[in-house]
């Protein structure tokens, strides 16, 4: 029997108001939450469409034929978001990530990142502008978002055994495509940093147990000494649909041990604040960390949670702010938005008002209370949220 958890409310149809708070919240770049965490990282949701069906995600059995996705007159507008994005930047945020569903089925996202890229952070600081993206459309969209002004992109890529990642998508989608748009993207200077060096291409490969342990190795092996950084991430808890279970979790330590038996790994400090990922680089002969070999990382966000560094926001794709991956319920700021009297000072001041709330530590409290997390028939999925 499918121990599937079908939701039985539509979390996306509940929201908390956005208010303005009575003393105005200026944005002046010094924001912090309720446990001191300052506001850094944005990641906006594009759309809440996908063409794959991972079935740690978007399984087959609820998004089906007849499973109600948003309306198009209910998401966010280039113009919006491009709005919206310009205030949380003047409140901090230095790193934006454009996220769904699939952004690349967004129609025209070369606009959207065209509009972002001309955001000047208060400091003069260029802007991270990145993506993380499926790769099925990557190779014919590498070079127009590149030249649109993103920098870099994140590609999810779960195995390199065909039969492996087919049955992955959960839609046939051949591996080889992938691979493809890895290319292009590397080709058209994705991920290059203000020196010239690959820095800014990673992969991403969520590991179950028991379904692609087998491609950790053939993984790493593939991606070492290319200059683009694979990652390692657990199989979260994410979201009501994906029948989570513990047992399905391969703890980072384990791909760590595991890698170690073939390539030996030092460990490497973190390269930025709040950063998610644990970094680890392939050492030369003598142990020592060797950049020609390039580096792997592991998100732990089941066995080591890091929320005390968590300094990312979300805004779904119908303009709704979420505070944590795991949150029941998201702000909404597109009625706010998208009332006519509404000025920047008070959209700013709402945006202020509700981080200087915030208190989230989902995957902190279900290491030490689980009773206290948010239980799963609450949680929205990953797909609209954003990962
Ligand atoms: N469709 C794009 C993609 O797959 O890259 C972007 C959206 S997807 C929701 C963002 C990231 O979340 C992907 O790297 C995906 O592998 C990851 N993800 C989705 N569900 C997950 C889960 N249950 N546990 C861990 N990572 C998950
Ligand atoms: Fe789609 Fe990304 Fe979710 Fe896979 S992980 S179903 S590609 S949104
Ligand atoms: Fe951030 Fe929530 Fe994840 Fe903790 S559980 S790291 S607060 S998104």
């Amino acid at each position: 029997m499918s121990e599937r958890v079908i939701p039985l409310v539509d979390q996306r149809l509940s929201a908390l108001t956005a208010l303005l708070p009575a003393h105005p919240i200026a944005a002046s770049g010094l924001l912090s939450d309720g446990l001191g965490r300052p506001l850094h990282d944005l990641r906006i949701s594009v759309t809440d469409r996908c063409n794959f069906r991972c079935n740690y995600c978007m399984p087959k059995e609820v998004f089906d034929k007849d499973y109600r996705y948003l309306p198009h007159g209910d998401l966010l507008n280039f113009e919006e978001i491009t709005r919206l994005a310009k205030i949380f930047v003047a409140h901090g945020v230095r790193k934006i990530r454009l996220t769904g569903g699939e952004p690349l089925l967004r129609k025209n996202l070369e606009i959207l990142v065209e509009l972002l890229a001309t955001i000047q952070t208060p400091d003069g600081t260029p802007l991270d502008l990145t993506l993380t993206t499926n790769g099925s459309l990557l190779a014919r969209k590498a070079k127009s978002l590149k030249d649109a002004g993103l920098n870099r992109v994140t590609v999810s890529l779960d195995g390199l055994d065909d039969a492996v990642f087919r049955a992955m998508n959960d839609v046939d989608f051949p591996v080889s495509d992938v691979l493809e748009g890895i290319a292009a993207a590397k080709d058209a200077g994705l991920g290059l940093d203000a020196n010239g060096q690959l820095t800014g291409l990673k992969v991403n490969m969520v590991v179950k147990r028991r379904t692609n342990f087998d491609q950790i190795l053939p993984m790493a092996r593939h991606f070492r000494g290319s200059g683009i950084t694979l990652r390692f991430i657990e199989y979260m808890d994410v979201g009501a649909t994906n029948g989570w279970r513990m047992d399905d979790v391969l703890p980072s330590a384990d791909v760590i041990q595991h890698l170690q038996q073939e390539f030996p790994l030092v460990a490497l400090d973190p390269s930025a604040p709040g950063e998610t990922a644990q970094r680890w680089g392939y050492a030369n002969a003598s142990g020592q960390f060797d950049p020609s070999l390039g580096e792997i990382g592991v998100i732990s966000s089941v066995t080591q949670a890091f929320c005390r560094d968590c300094n990312r926001a979300r805004l779904s794709t119908e303009g709704k702010l979420y505070l944590c991956l795991f949150a029941s319920r998201g702000y909404d700021l597109r009625t706010l938005l998208r009332q006519s009297q509404t000025n920047d000072a008070e959209l700013a001041s709402a945006i202020g008002h509700i981080w200087q709330q915030r208190d989230d530590r989902y995957s902190e409290l279900r290491a030490s209370q689980p009773s206290n997390a948010t239980p799963a028939s609450r949680r929205v999925e990953m797909s609209y949220i954003g990962g």
